[in-house]
């Protein structure tokens, strides 16, 4: 992973704000103040079944951000419950991913290193006679439920003894049982108002190889019974998680109650980040990957964080992001506009500078010497002058631009065309004296002489030019691949169902490929990860498909916001 290295040198983590006040940290100052806790520990628990995603960046970034403003410790916990969906793959590229977004966890834990543990909780509340072994069918279960309006119906089976729940239990673990035909149940209140807490299913039955307990247990429990038994065991003092979790608080609550001594963690929720145009479910991104909507999970379109870094997004960048939205109470949509303006600010100060020509066209400057060649040097980056300079090529034959040519210029075109001067940057004034069309009408090449006296690209009498174009010359430059991206969705929404399935809103002018592009000779060099800011045309980036033949570039971004907000009318 030579690109990660290369991206992650410029993290600089400790003169970057940390998330300014917010109300998770205004109620852990009280928690300490009052003594509930006397410090202050954190995880973030991705459940492996998928790459993370730009949402998860936020939760990572508020789990670690806290722990660190109070000198405490955050751990990164698989909750890794459901074995049907998950995978080692997903593991590893969590970790990954966590590590190029900039954080470093204390320990690494699973949820699965507590399963014994969690099978003694579940033996726990069935001796204390709040826990029952259930039959009913899944229909039979929902119609038991009731709804928002109705309460509950209470299972038949909810006054077994609790002998029997406990030999049905055991049982269960050693698999006397078919998969789906009984499930536990805990036993908490079939008329609450909160539907989580109508006797929620603890422990099912299921025959799935874990990736890492294998065939050890065919019974697994609950996220919502494993999660607060998870964070107890490891001391979790602020169990930090999304809205949607707010209704489960009480059960957690209720859980933590019954069964844990001493300290117990605490679960505070915050808004998820939604960015418009973007999917972050991990279920849906992987139906864009298998259904190959996308060329994977690092598919520079997808709003997962290997996406975005193989796109050339810095990992700072997405930091700034995070910071900017702060941390809120209330759910909303971000505009995808300000974390490109973030990614820009960063490559702006950031990005080498270099010329690219996407669309080439061919220059002849007929008054400049055949075979010879002079050396201009510009800039790396104007804003690190401790750079120093890049070393060009100027010759007889140049490649501009397609669209910096025209035959009949249209109103305000300021750049080449019969009789007008440009300059191109870095090297000299040319004047436009003619072109070449093929049998179809097309042009071929351009021709253009010189002013040797406005090398470096002024005119000593004072002469003005109104366009400056970026070029190539044909004799020190290499052939590129340009992947231009769109955003993946025409549709703001992208998870709206109403036409269909949510594929329908996939824009299908997502991706353009340029195939023949011609860049500086300087950049043969460049490895995997290296971002650029081309001239005139955005920022890109080296991609990983490059070969020793041809280098394969993605735009970051435009230089400009092309991501015209909708206005609604
Ligand atoms: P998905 O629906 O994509 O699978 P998830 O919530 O199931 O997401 P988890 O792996 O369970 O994914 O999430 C780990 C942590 O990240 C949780 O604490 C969750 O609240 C948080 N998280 C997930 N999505 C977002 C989001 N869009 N914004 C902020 N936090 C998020
Ligand atoms: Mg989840």
């Amino acid at each position: 992973m030579k690109g990660v290295e290369s991206m992650s040198e410029e993290i600089l983590r400790n003169d970057e704000p940390t998330l300014a006040g917010n109300f998770i940290h205004d109620a852990i100052d009280k928690d300490l103040e009052e003594g509930v806790y006397s410090r202050v520990q954190t995880r973030f628990p991705p459940e492996p079944n998928g790459y993370l995603h730009i949402g998860h960046a936020k939760a990572i970034t508020i789990d670690f951000e806290t722990a660190k403003k109070y000198g405490g410790t955050c751990n990164l916990r698989f909750d890794d419950t459901n074995p049907t969906k998950e995978e080692v793959e997903y593991v590893d590229s969590i970790m990954e991913d966590i590590k190029w977004l900039g954080f470093q966890w204390n320990n690494v834990y699973y949820a699965s290193d507590y399963f014994d543990f969690i099978f003694e909780c579940a033996v726990k509340l069935i001796k204390k006679g709040k826990a029952f072994v259930c039959e009913l069918t899944p229909e039979q279960m929902r119609e038991y439920r009731g709804t928002l309006k109705q309460g509950g119906k209470e299972s038949p089976y909810r006054n077994r003894s609790i002998e029997e729940n406990l030999d049905l239990f055991m049982r269960m673990k050693n698999g006397e049982f078919p998969d789906g035909s009984m499930v536990l149940r805990a036993k908490i209140d079939m008329s609450s108002p909160n539907l989580n807490m109508r006797d929620p299913i603890i422990y099912r039955i299921m025959r799935a190889t874990h990736h890492r307990t294998g065939d050890k247990w065919c019974i697994y429990p609950m996220y919502d019974f494993a999660h607060p038994l998870s964070d107890a065991c490891e001391n979790v003092t602020h169990s930090l998680c999304t809205l949607e979790f707010e209704d489960h608080r009480p059960l957690y609550d209720w859980f933590v109650n019954e069964l844990i001594d001493g300290e117990k963690p605490r679960q505070i929720e915050f808004a998820r980040l939604n960015l418009n145009y973007c999917l972050t479910s991990k279920r849906k991104c992987l139906k864009l990957v298998n259904d190959s909507y996308v060329s994977g999970w690092d598919d520079p379109r997808m709003a997962t964080l290997c996406g975005m870094r193989r796109r050339g997004y810095p990992a700072a960048a997405v930091r700034t992001f995070v910071e900017k939205i702060g941390v809120a109470k209330a759910n909303s949509v971000i505009d995808y506009a300000l974390l490109e303006s973030c990614v820009r600010d960063n490559l702006n100060f950031n990005a080498e500078r270099a010329m690219a020509v996407l669309r080439p066209l061919k220059v002849v400057i007929d008054n400049y010497p055949e075979g010879k060649t002079e050396e201009i040097f510009v800039d790396i980056n104007p804003n690190k002058p401790e750079l120093g300079k890049r070393r060009l090529v100027f010759s007889r034959n140049i490649y501009i631009e397609q669209d910096d040519f025209m035959e009949e210029p249209i109103k305000k075109y300021f750049r080449l065309f019969p009789n007008n001067e440009v300059r191109l940057k870095g090297a000299y004034f040319v004047k436009c004296v003619g072109f070449d069309k093929d049998e179809n009408g097309n042009i071929t090449c351009v021709h253009c002489t010189y002013d040797e006296t406005t090398k470096g690209g002024d005119s000593p009498d004072g002469r003005k030019v109104k366009g400056t174009l970026h070029w190539v010359s044909a004799d020190d430059c290499i052939k590129a691949e340009v992947r231009l991206y769109d955003r993946l969705f025409s549709n703001e929404n992208p998870s709206d169902e109403s036409g269909g399935e949510y594929t329908v809103n996939l824009n299908p002018n997502s991706l353009e490929v340029l195939e023949n592009c011609l860049i500086e000779g300087g950049l043969k060099d460049t490895k995997v990860g290296d971002t650029f800011q081309f001239l005139r045309q955005g920022y890109f980036c080296v991609d990983k498909d490059s070969t020793d033949d041809k280098i394969v570039f993605n735009r970051t971004v435009a230089l400009k916001d092309s991501f015209v907000k909708q206005t609604k009318a």
